[in-house]
């Protein structure tokens, strides 16, 4: 246990300096995913004035039960010059401005038109108007900084009338993979061989994240190629390199060499977590250091748990930490060690109650288990034994 960081402790020296990137401004039709820098506030009153919710009359509902005479018509963009004399009716539209004097809007389902006059029953005032600054108003901030911009938000920026918006710049990933046994996707992979695929799912979880991914390829177990790797990353302005393999103890891991020979101590480099005791990280000058295990299952899960919070925490977003739900154990558990775990399991709703089970084999190399699992029990160190329907916490994966 000795030596262990525990996972709050790893966080905080993952977050440690970590600030939002600069801000940048881009034109609004390119925001989605991106997080705004500051406040925006809007640019306008919408609706900027009384408008009509339906097809129908304005009307003053002081006039009504009765039958008045049709003064003139009304439609979205197309105002009615002048206001409305008492004792007459407007034919109106959709997203029309209201004229001066109309208070109401009457349904065109609800009245008896012949020729030009209409038969109205009584109204209530105000009915079937929106009434100006309903939605939005000039100068009041509609949307915070730190928000992670998506369709929704997208439409309510334009909305405001901003043509471009200000958001902090992406974070910029490099990611790299070490070992002798690797090859790429689609290669023939030689005797004793395996195909890396943490690279990928890495820059999946980038580029979900709002980040820039670029891939630095694999590179052999040997302290030379490494350190050009790690060099290039820093040459190339990265903000963060993502390592995978090569962290633990074993002597091809070099990782914690070629960070001593880039004159940096690592700020930890083993953690109190299954998946994933061999995570390393290191600020080296300009570039951020994250070392994940090369076991596929240990390197997601360090990913989502420690580059996830980080490139949120450098893309400025006000929510980074994963978010944990109650659920309820389909089976039993054994008491837990001095690790903290995080179990693949699947989800399914009972009555109610979401029932979360672990995947009898928790194997770290086996990605197929990750790939059909639907969360992460999380079981604290020591955690005791633990029974069928008893609650528990879990992190969500996406599907
Ligand atoms: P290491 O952390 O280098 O000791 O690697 C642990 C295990 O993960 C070994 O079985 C490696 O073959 C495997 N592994 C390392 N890198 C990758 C990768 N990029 N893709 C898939 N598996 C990997
Ligand atoms: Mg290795």
């Amino acid at each position: 246990m000795a030596g262990l960081t525990p996972v709050a402790d790893a966080l905080a020296k993952v977050l440690d300096g970590a600030e939002p990137l600069p801000e940048e401004w881009i034109p609004v039709g390119e925001a989605d995913g991106r997080v705004l820098s500051r406040d925006l506030v809007s640019r306008r009153t919408q609706p900027p004035a009384d408008m009509s919710s339906m097809d129908g009359y304005a009307v003053r509902a002081a006039d009504l039960p009765g039958t008045l005479p049709v003064a003139g018509e009304a439609a979205a963009g197309r105002p009615f010059a002048g206001s409305l004399a008492a004792g007459t009716a407007l034919r109106i539209f959709t997203g029309a401005e209201m004229p001066a004097g109309a208070d109401a809007v009457v349904m065109q389902e609800d009245v008896k038109r012949s020729g030009d006059t209409v038969t109205f029953a009584a109204a209530r005032p105000g009915q079937f108007v929106r009434p100006k600054g309903l939605d939005f108003s000039e100068g009041v901030p509609a949307l915070s900084a730190g928000v992670r911009i998506e369709p929704r938000s997208l439409a309510l920026a334009a909305a405001m009338n901003h043509a471009s918006v200000p958001v902090h710049r992406r974070p910029r990933v490099a990611i790299l993979s070490t070992g002798d046994e690797l090859v790429e996707p689609g290669a023939e992979p030689g005797p004793g061989q395996i195909v890396s695929s943490n690279a990928l799912a890495l820059a999946a979880i980038v580029r979900r994240e709002g980040g820039e991914a670029t891939l630095l390829g694999i590179v052999p177990d040997r302290l030379d190629a490494t350190l050009a790797a790690v060099r290039r990353a820093r040459a190339e302005g990265h903000d963060i390199l993502v390592t995978s393999g090569g962290a633990s103890v074993g002597e091809h891991d070099l990782m914690r060499q070629v960070i001593a020979d880039e004159g940096v101590e690592p700020s930890f480099w083993k953690i109190a977590m299954r998946p994933g005791k061999p995570l390393m990280m290191a600020n080296l000058p300009g570039l951020r250091l994250l070392g994940l295990p090369g076991n596929p299952v240990a390197s997601f899960v360090c990913a989502t748990l420690f580059l996830g919070p980080l490139m949120r925490r450098l893309a400025g977003r006000s929510d980074i930490l994963p978010v944990e739900e109650d659920a309820v154990l389909g089976v039993d558990l054994a008491a837990n060690d001095h690790r903290q775990d995080y179990l693949r399991a699947t989800l399914a709703e009972s009555n109610g109650t979401l029932v979360v089970t672990p995947s009898p084999v928790q194997d770290s190399s086996m990605i197929r288990v990750l790939a059909e699992a639907d969360a992460l029990v999380v079981r604290v160190p020591h955690a005791p034994a633990a029974a069928k329907g008893t609650r528990c916490r879990i992190i969500r994966l996406t599907r």
